[in-house]
């Protein structure tokens, strides 16, 4: 992707849609800088192909886009204005892209995405699929994988003999194909800390596995879940800013699943604000998040679930959460 393609999406308002077509739709931001009221109604939108960038809004009319080769127009800049890209980053994206078009090689970071560095994973960890231990402890992990319906087509799980791992199931972090994380689940639930972990400020789990071409990215609280329904994790009850960046570059529509506690409500709040759709599918009382539900119903039916329960207007999400969270 360019430059410009990924500086625009960085900026568009986290409330968007993508339709059949291919055009991401959000609420224009350039009707009333052209005598037109403001739009509300998804009016704006956006394509992307593999050499440029268009805006169309189908409110005011207003046109403006980019193509490979050439430099960035002053409609191109004025919408990036209205979308409330900080001046110097604009700056730096014109003088990018004109290097670009002389044959420069730039490597700038014009949007602040965080960095994660590559961390080990705890001494002797092993990739449990070429795991040939035979101790009683890999035994127990093993169950508890068979148990949590957890496969090793699905992720690349470790496990560690040593002393303070070895009852413990290691889901590394993943970022760009590189390792920045881990944690270290405990296989016995009577275990005080049942969570070992090493994270970074702003890492959202399972980013690599959102294909371009998937619609909907389905964001969750813990890794096991994420990993059941191929959604992404907050690793935590709450979206920090740099995660919500994070997400929302993935330009799909955000579906958030909350654990159904104290804690995940608070998370649908931040949903709302953040313009996201949230579903709370009618499960059983006795389900308390993904993994249950897996555990339960299987794994097809709690995605479809999930996916057919999306609400995305605010007083829906609020009337379903009162019956959602136990
Ligand atoms: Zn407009």
């Amino acid at each position: 992707m360019s430059v410009v393609n990924d500086t625009v999406l960085t900026y568009l308002p986290p409330k968007r849609k993508q339709t059949p077509s291919g055009w991401t739709a959000f609420n224009a931001p350039c009707c009333q800088h052209n005598g037109t009221t403001a739009d509300t109604r998804q009016r704006g939108g956006l394509i992307s192909n593999a050499d440029g960038v268009s805006y169309h809004c189908f409110n005011c009319g207003y046109k403006a886009s980019w193509q490979q080769g050439r430099n960035l127009s002053v409609k191109m800049r004025k919408l990036l204005q209205w979308l409330n890209a900080p001046d110097d980053v604009i700056n730096k994206l014109a003088l990018t892209v004109m290097q670009e078009n002389e044959g420069i090689q730039v490597k700038q970071q014009l949007v602040e995405v965080p960095k994660f560095n590559t961390v080990p994973l705890p001494l002797d960890a092993v990739s449990i699929a070429e795991c040939s231990n035979t101790s009683e402890h890999f035994a127990q992990v093993v169950n508890y994988m068979k148990q949590r319906k957890l496969f090793l087509e699905d992720y690349n799980y470790y496990w560690s003999p040593s002393l303070g791992y070895r009852d413990r199931l290691i889901i590394p972090f993943y970022y760009e194909d590189r390792i920045v994380g881990w944690t270290a689940r405990s296989v016995n639930d009577n275990k005080k800390v049942k969570y070992l972990s090493e994270q970074q400020p702003g890492y959202v789990f399972n980013l690599d596995d959102q294909r371009p071409a998937k619609i909907f990215v389905i964001v969750c609280e813990g890794p096991i879940d994420a990993i059941h329904i191929e959604g992404v994790a907050l690793l935590g009850s709450e979206a920090k800013d740099q995660q919500a960046l994070l997400i929302n570059r993935l330009n799909k529509d955000v579906i958030v699943v909350p654990d159904r506690d104290k804690a995940g409500s608070k998370l649908v709040e931040q949903a709302i604000d953040f313009g996201w759709g949230v579903s709370l599918p009618p499960w059983g009382d006795n389900i308390n998040d993904i993994g249950d539900a897996v555990e339960h119903y299987g794994r097809i039916f709690t995605l479809h679930s999930i996916v057919s329960h999306a609400e995305t207007s605010p007083l829906k999400i609020r009337l379903g959460a009162k019956k959602w969270f136990i």
